[in-house]
């Protein structure tokens, strides 16, 4: 096998990011294909006894089992490294198991974790539930108030965890207070960063320890595959993410890593126009009279605190419809265009009612906490024309009487 220059580190750094997307990571065979290989193995075969020995021993560099390397897999790790400015990442099977990797991989019993209270509902589970069975204790807390953080910390508080825009609120941390507050009590900071990718936010320029992914949403785009991923430093990857993720084996696929490799290389274009389409999207809801939460507008109580740290607000944003459940429901019903879909990063625009699908495990005081209301619906823009969504919408209003 050959390396080629989208191994070089010193190379790909100097690239800008639309440059490293297409091309960070290509790690060429002796067959030169242009586009990344598919290897589809589970072992690997040695020429000799003393060669596998070695890779055993961590004394020489190889694969030895597809449980810890895998040539695909590792091109899509570098590629997200690369975009990320991350020294190191890693990729799982899904989001999921990405989130979960990083907080039992990190905590053990009589630790404590602070953790954003609007969150991805398996997330909160994992914090609710699955931690404190093993002893381990959690504080949540509403992750706009930068207070409520620094009067959780406890002397054995060892991670925050957080995202950003979070679902399906939309809230907003404060990046760089919530991650500053961690490291000056060397605390590790968690950020789910599926809603926004590397094109739109990087939280390691805010500070953030580690960077984690639903690969699933704008990285693959087309709703292909699951995948998750986690970024950090080259130390916490090897000492802490390893061990575990060696011995309990939620690695991702070699298929569905080149799936999302493909979707890296148009991500930047998709976030981009998702993110303008969005835009125009959410500018005639609240011209309708609907109210709407997305970071990306003036009427977001945190509109000024998102700008500052992303690019763009993404493709996703929350509106409120007045007669709960019933008119929700009504105006998915109406939808002639727009699917009735639960995903979200998709180039296709899906909507669904987070307290019915998403979010209804949380129970209704869950709920209540985390601001999903009866009548809010989230929808995801895609890359389709913004103006036939804006007429899909509008028919839609229309039948539900609105
Ligand atoms: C989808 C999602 C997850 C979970 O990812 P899967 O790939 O579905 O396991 C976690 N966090 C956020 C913010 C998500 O949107």
């Amino acid at each position: 096998m050959k390396k080629n220059d989208g191994l070089d580190r010193s190379l790909t750094s100097q690239w800008r990011p639309q440059t490293r997307a297409v091309r960070a990571g290509t790690w060429r065979s002796e067959h030169g294909e242009t586009s990344e290989a598919l290897y589809l193995t589970s072992g690997y075969t040695y020429d000799d006894a003393e060669t596998v020995a070695a890779r055993f021993a961590g004394e020489a560099e190889g694969m030895v089992y597809s449980r810890m390397q895998n040539p695909t897999a590792a091109m899509l790790e570098e590629r997200i490294a690369a975009l990320e400015g991350a020294e190191a990442c890693r990729v799982q099977a899904t989001g999921m198991a990405a989130m979960s990797a990083a907080m039992l991989c990190h905590l053990s019993a009589g630790d404590h974790i602070v953790a954003g209270r609007a969150a991805f509902g398996s997330c909160r589970w994992i914090v609710d539930n699955l931690l404190p069975r093993f002893g381990i204790d959690k504080t949540v807390v509403d992750a706009r108030d930068n207070a409520a953080w620094e009067a959780a910390i406890r002397p054995n508080t060892r991670m925050f965890f957080f995202e950003t825009p979070a679902n399906p609120t939309m809230d907003v941390v404060d990046l760089r207070f919530v991650c500053g507050l961690a490291r000056a009590h060397g605390i590790t900071s968690v950020v789910d960063n599926a809603f926004a990718t590397p094109v739109l936010q990087r939280p390691m320029e805010f500070g953030a320890d580690v960077v984690a992914y639903s690969a699933t949403k704008l990285m693959d785009g087309q709703g292909r595959v699951l995948a998750g991923a986690l970024c950090a430093s080259e130390e916490w990857i090897t000492e802490r993410l390893m061990p575990f993720q060696r011995n309990t084996g939620p690695i991702l696929a070699p298929f569905n890593a080149w799936v999302v490799l493909k979707g890296l290389e148009t991500l930047d274009l998709r976030a981009r126009r998702q993110s303008e389409n969005a835009l125009a999207v959410a500018r005639f809801v609240e011209g309708r009279g609907v109210r709407v939460l997305h970071p990306g507008l003036p009427s977001h109580p945190q509109h000024e605190l998102a700008m500052s740290q992303m690019e763009a607000a993404g493709p996703i944003f929350a509106l409120f419809l007045e007669g709960g459940r019933e008119r929700a429901m009504a105006v998915l019903n109406a939808l002639r265009l727009i699917d009735i879909s639960n995903n979200i990063g998709d180039a296709k625009s899906l909507m669904c009612h987070p307290a019915t699908t998403t979010h209804h495990n949380m129970g209704p005081e869950g709920r209540a906490e985390a601001g999903v209301e009866e009548g809010m619906l989230r929808l995801n823009v895609g890359l389709e024309d913004p103006q036939d969504l804006i007429e899909d919408l509008d028919q839609a209003f229309s039948l539900a009487g609105i």
